[in-house]
């Protein structure tokens, strides 16, 4: 049985290094979160954070944080709609915990890192801010030693790579692997919300699909998905007239929210890429979780639950003993399937969200329209099993 005196270092302070910080100190194993940015800024847009991935906030006990920064769905509802507005159909998302925990909340991404990082001031967690790992030495028989890049250096039984999709602690593990382009672009913006939108709303266009979701009592998120084959560069300063664009047919609801888009500073694109690691994803005692192991496409909104989760599971297999080389491929082999079905699952779902042909897309909607609460019921049954 290993004991981890010397506590666990942890790269990256986003969703999974944040949450594993928390997971780790509230089993009382030592935690140091090292993050290159020199405060907390995530990007302005919002997320949605389904029933799995609140559950695993539960467990670090920041959830009723979640709850009163972000919109709670009342019932789980996703309407679903034609680019002119028609409804096309409604399927529920479960709550999990017996009731205790909903089936959606949005939230703004600040919002949801101020809960996380409320917890870490907290538990008094040791972070280093403005800093990278420059050097990382993993001999047998003695600590894991890793240099700053501001010249300190810190000794850990564990390093942590949660460093997103384009981690360097991967590169230092496997060599350079690149994330993979799906060929989809998401185009994300910020509104006040207009009083009588009060549901997650998703817009099945022809080649575009359009969602809508609160992210509080007085803001909602809209998040459009285009398929963008060749990489294309889009300057920052017109991705709004690019969004404009690419969403001119749609009306109903969005159509107002649209017409607000005027400016560049409205507008978050990015280009979709996917991780596909094989395991092992680590090497001795330096592991891999969150983006930097399995990154997702967006469309099932899944991927900062499974951050979340990893980080949960990892705590407790870590505080659980044993030799930490033979913990950091177990944690592998639990997490492989469930990340490898969700970057499955997500995918497919992007690509009907992007179907070019009319016909296909009416047959899109004929499938929604019959089979789309089954296949909702049958993914949140495989996202209930125990993780
Ligand atoms: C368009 C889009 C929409 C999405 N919507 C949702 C959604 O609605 N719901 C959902 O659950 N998921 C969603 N996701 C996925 C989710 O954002 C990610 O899965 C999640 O952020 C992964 O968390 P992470 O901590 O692994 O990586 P990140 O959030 O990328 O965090 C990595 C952190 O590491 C830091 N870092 C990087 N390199 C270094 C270094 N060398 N040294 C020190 N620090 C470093 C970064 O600054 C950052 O803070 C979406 C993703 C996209 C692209």
């Amino acid at each position: 049985m290993t004991s981890l005196r010397n506590g666990v270092a942890i790269v990256g302070g986003g969703i999974a290094g944040t949450a594993l910080a928390i997971a780790l100190a509230r089993r009382g194993v030592k935690a140091t979160l090292i993050e290159r940015e020199t405060s907390w800024t995530p990007t302005s847009s919002g997320i949605f954070i389904y029933a799995n991935g609140l559950m695993a906030l539960d467990c670090l006990g920041v959830l009723d944080g979640i709850r009163s920064a972000g919109w709670v769905s009342p019932d789980g509802a996703n309407l679903y709609l034609s680019a002119n507005g028609e409804p096309i159909t409604t399927t529920i998302y479960p709550g999990m915990g017996g009731g205790r925990v909903p089936p959606i909340v949005g939230i703004r991404r600040v919002e949801l890192h101020r809960v996380l990082t409320s917890a870490i001031a907290e538990l008094d967690i040791d972070v280093r801010l403005g800093v990278t790992a420059t050097s990382i030495v993993d001999r047998p028989g003695s600590p894991v030693e890793i240099v700053l890049s501001d010249g300190n250096s810190l000794s850990c039984d564990v390093l942590i790579g949660a460093d997103g999709v384009r981690s360097q602690i991967r590169t230092r593990l496997f060599g350079a692997i690149e994330p993979t382009y799906t060929g989809f672009g998401v185009w994300r913006s910020t509104h006040a919300k207009p009083r009588d939108i009060d549901v997650k709303i998703m817009i099945m266009g022809v080649g575009i699909r359009l969602g809508i979701m609160p992210i509080s009592n007085d803001q909602l998120y809209m998040f459009g998905t285009t398929r963008e084959p060749r990489k294309p560069h889009y300057p920052r300063e017109i991705w709004h007239t690019h969004m404009g664009a690419k969403f001119a047919d749609i009306q109903g609801p969005a159509r107002r929210l649209l017409n607000e888009i005027t400016s560049p500073e409205h507008v978050v694109y990015t280009a979709v890429e996917e991780v596909h690691l094989p395991l092992p994803w680590s090497k001795g005692r330096v592991g891999l979780i969150g983006d930097a192991a399995h990154s997702s496409t967006p469309f099932m909104g899944q991927g900062g639950a499974m951050a979340l989760e990893d980080s949960v599971v990892l705590a407790e297999m870590l505080a659980g003993g044993g030799e930490v080389n033979d913990t950091l491929v177990a944690f592998g082999e639990r997490r492989f399937a469930r990340c490898k079905f969700v970057q499955d699952v997500s995918r497919a779902v992007g690509e009907a969200g992007a179907l070019e042909d009319v016909a296909a897309t009416v047959a899109r909607d004929a499938r929604l329209r019959s089979q789309g609460q089954a296949d909702v019921d049958a993914f949140y049954e495989r996202m209930a099993e125990p993780i």
